[in-house]
C-alpha cells in the first residue's frame, strides 16, 4: 500500500537523468515507482496528487540556514525555520553553528538533533563549528562531532583568521572526508564595515568593505585546502575575484565547492540606499560587475550549489540603522521563486540544472542520502508550479523574522506539494 502518489507530474530527477511526465510514488517513506504512466490500482489509503502541468523534483536541500535555536529564540527556533523551509519546498536544511551556546562539542550535536526530531518539518542537518565558542583559537572535537552526525564544520559569521588552524582543519578533512565550510572576510580589511565599499559607501558615509577582504580569505583558503587536500566549501561567494579564484582551483584538481545566494546575483549596493538594514549582510551586496560574474559562475559550474544563508533577525533589532543592525536576511520561502525568476526564465540555467544546485550537488558535498528520486530513496519530493505568479507577502513567513529585501515583489514560479517522507509538510 502506498502512503503517497503523484501523478501525472513532468518528474526531473538529475542524479538519475530522468525528465519527463509521469507518476511516482512512495511507500512506508521510502520511493517505490517513478517514472510509470500506469495507473495505480489501489489507491485506498494513499494521498494521491495530481501534478499535471506541474514539476515533480527531488524535495529541495538549503545547505546553508541559521535557525537560532539555541539561545536566540525570539529570532527563529528550530521548529519555526524548518516551516519556513518547507513553506519554501525545502525538504532539508544544514544548520549553522553560530548558536549561544556554539554547537562545539558532540552532545550539542546531539542536542539539535533531539530538537529537530521532536519539533522540525523537514530534515535537519547541523555543522559543527571549527574553533571552540567561534573563538579562532582552539580547534573543537570535529571527530568526535563528525561521530555524532555533523555534516560539516563552519565558523560561519566570523572568518578563522589563523592560517595553521585552518591547515589543521582542512588536514582532518583531507582524512575523514567531511566538508569546511568557510565565511571569507579578512577582518582588518572587514573592520568596522557595514557595507560594500564604493560609490554607495561613500555617498551614504558609511564605513565599507572591499572585494579584497573576501578575495585574500579565498585565496588563502584553497591554498591550504591544495596543500592538505582537504575538502575547502566556500560559503556565499559575492565577488568576482573570488569566483574566478575558484574557477582557476578546480582547473588545478583543488577540492573546493562553492555557493551563491540569490541576494548576491540579484541585488547591488546601491539596495541599500532604498532598502537600509534589510539589504545589510556579510559578505555585502556587490556591483553589477560582481553580479556578472557570479551568473557566469552558476553557468558554468564554478559555483556549484544555490543556498540562502536564511539568517532571521526581529524588526526591533533591525530598526537599529545601518551600523548597528545584525547582519542578515531572510530567505527560505523566497529562494525558489527568485532561482526561477532570475536564473531560469532569463536563460542562465535550465531548469534542470537549477534543480541540480538545490538537489543532488548540496547533498554530494554535504554526503547526505537525500537529493534524488531513486527507488529506495527517502520520499522527499518538491512540486513546483513553474507558471504562478505570486507577490512575496512577508506577513504570510513562516519564519519568526521579516527581515527581506524581497518585499512585494512579483515573482514567476512557486513550489506548491512539499513531502517530507511521503507525509506533505
Ligand atoms: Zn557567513
Ligand atoms: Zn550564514
Amino acid at each position: 500500500m502506498s502512503d503517497a502518489c503523484i501523478i501525472n507530474g513532468h518528474i526531473i530527477d538529475p542524479a538519475n537523468n530522468i525528465d519527463g511526465v509521469g507518476n511516482l510514488s512512495i511507500t512506508d517513506g521510502k520511493i517505490t515507482e517513478v517514472g510509470g504512466k500506469e495507473a495505480f490500482s489501489d489507491l485506498q489509503n494513499t494521498d494521491v496528487y495530481d501534478a499535471a502541468g506541474l514539476i515533480v523534483a527531488p524535495g529541495l536541500i538549503d545547505m546553508h540556514v541559521h535557525l537560532r535555536e539555541p539561545g536566540f529564540v525570539h529570532k527563529e527556533t528550530i521548529a519555526t525555520g524548518t516551516a519556513a523551509a518547507a513553506a519554501g519546498g525545502f525538504t532539508s536544511v544544514a544548520c549553522m553553528a553560530n548558536t549561544s551556546p556554539v554547537i562545539d562539542s558532540p552532545e550539542k550535536i546531539e542536542q539539535i538533533y533531539d530538537i529537530a526530531h521532536k519539533t522540525a518539518k523537514t530534515n535537519v542537518f547541523p555543522f559543527g563549528s571549527i574553533t571552540k565558542d567561534l573563538g579562532g583559537e582552539e580547534l573543537t572535537d570535529m571527530r568526535g562531532m563528525r561521530s555524532a552526525g555533523a555534516v560539516g564544520f563552519s565558523d560561519d559569521g566570523v572568518t578563522v583568521m589563523n592560517a595553521s588552524l585552518m591547515r589543521d582543519a582542512l588536514a582532518l578533512s583531507a582524512e575523514l572526508g567531511f566538508p569546511i565550510m568557510v565565511h571569507c572576510e579578512e577582518h582588518k580589511l572587514n573592520a568596522g564595515a557595514v557595507m560594500n565599499l564604493g560609490e554607495t559607501s561613500r555617498k551614504l558615509g558609511l564605513i565599507g568593505s572591499p572585494n579584497a577582504a573576501e578575495d585574500i580569505i579565498v585565496a588563502r583558503d584553497i591554498m591550504l585546502a591544495e596543500m592538505t587536500g582537504g575538502h575547502l566549501h566556500v560559503l556565499h561567494v559575492s565577488t568576482a575575484g573570488a569566483v574566478e579564484l575558484i574557477r582557476q582551483a578546480k582547473k588545478r584538481g583543488v577540492h573546493v565547492t562553492t555557493e551563491a545566494c540569490p541576494h548576491h546575483w540579484i541585488l547591488t549596493d546601491t539596495e541599500v540606499e532604498k532598502q537600509g538594514t534589510n539589504a545589510k549582510m556579510h559578505p555585502p551586496l556587490r556591483t553589477q560587475t560582481d553580479i556578472d560574474a557570479i551568473i557566469e559562475g552558476l553557468c558554468d559550474g564554478t559555483i556549484d550549489a544555490i543556498a540562502t544563508d536564511h539568517a532571521p533577525h526581529t524588526p526591533s533589532e533591525k530598526a537599529q540603522g545601518m551600523v548597528d543592525a545584525p547582519n542578515g536576511i531572510i530567505g527560505l520561502e523566497t529562494c525558489l521563486p527568485l532561482v526561477l525568476t532570475y536564473l531560469v526564465q532569463p536563460g542562465h540555467l535550465t531548469l534542470t540544472e537549477a534543480i541540480t544546485k538545490m538537489t543532488a550537488i548540496p547533498s554530494n558535498i554535504l554526503g547526505i542520502d537525500r537529493g534524488t528520486l531513486s527507488v529506495g530513496a527517502v520520499g522527499d519530493v518538491t512540486v513546483i508550479d513553474v507558471d504562478t505568479k505570486n507577490q512575496v507577502d512577508v506577513t504570510k513567513s513562516r519564519s519568526k523574522s521579516r527581515n527581506t529585501p524581497f518585499t512585494g515583489w512579483e515573482l514567476k514560479g512557486w513550489q506548491t506539494i512539499t513531502l517530507r517522507e511521503g507525509k506533505k509538510i
